[in-house]
């Protein structure tokens, strides 16, 4: 049996190993960013929804109290003309003019009114989730509890927590991109070598590979398969120990004595 084919393969392991550590320092990293930006993205949408909410209340109350002010104007206006009316028809159409527009005005009155009730049980909500928040109880806080405090605070804290995770990673990757790209240039040199030396071996790698194992080709490891611990037959034992390999029968693993790896390594 030929065993240079199968310490080629080891190699080839050997490399998939160190690229796997090295992302490994990322320390899901990546995941954790996009989660952040996620709820980044949600606080942001709850306060510009809430920010919009006071800018229309604030409009409306300023175009209210312009319109009430207009109203008043024209009362006393009316009632000038009164003291000058020459007779009581006069009088009283002046006198239904004023009754209008402090018609007009009440009704200002009440819509000002409802954006103070508005307004009102809007803060009530936000202290009922202040009380929440303080008891631990944040699995019952809905949207409309959380204060507007804690929101812009939670915006702050997220976009610091960001771009800290985003400088660690910065870091790593540029610590180790130049690790990683000789790594997958050796990669790509050993697989046109096993290519054309044992292919069949670098087909029943990647097909290993390509279900959810990382590791192809494992260590014997107290006479059974690294991968799964099952027990490597004893009679398999003398080819491992020659530098043969084993095709483990319970999860298909290339299963080789762990000197192979060392002399990969060297
Ligand atoms: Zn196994």
């Amino acid at each position: 049996m030929d065993h240079t084919k199968i310490n080629l393969l080891v190699k080839l392991q050997h490399l998939d190993n160190q690229i796997e550590s090295i992302v490994s320092l990322q320390k899901g990293l990546p995941e954790e960013i996009d989660a952040l930006d996620e709820d980044l993205v949600f606080t942001s949408r709850q306060i510009e929804s809430r920010k919009k909410i006071a800018d229309d209340h604030l409009k409306t109350r300023t175009h209210l109290h312009e319109a009430i002010n207009e109203c008043k104007n024209k009362i006393l206006n009316f009632k000038e003309k009164q003291t000058l009316a020459r007779n009581n028809k006069e009088y009283d159409a002046l006198s239904k003019q004023i009754e209008y527009e402090e018609k007009e005005i009440a009704q200002a009155d009440i819509k000002l009114q409802d954006i103070v009730h508005a307004i009102q049980r809007s803060q009530e909500i936000q202290k009922k989730g202040r009380l929440l928040i303080a008891e631990n109880r944040y699995d019952e806080i809905t949207e409309d509890m959380m204060p507007d405090d804690v929101l812009h605070q939670q915006l702050e804290d997220l976009k610091k927590q960001i771009d800290q995770k985003k400088e660690e990673l910065e870091s790593i990757v540029i610590e180790t991109a130049e690790d990683v790209d000789s790594l997958k240039k050796k990669m790509k040199a050993q697989r046109l070598l096993i290519a054309s030396e044992a292919k069949r071996l670098l087909d029943k790698y990647d097909h290993l590979r390509s279900g959810v194992l990382n590791n192809a080709v494992v260590k014997l490891n107290r006479n059974a398969c690294s991968g799964c611990n099952t027990r490597v037959p004893t009679n398999r034992h003398t080819l491992i120990v020659q530098g043969g390999f084993y095709l483990c029968e319970s999860c298909g693993r290339i299963v080789v004595h762990e000197r192979l790896f060392e002399e990969a390594q060297g």
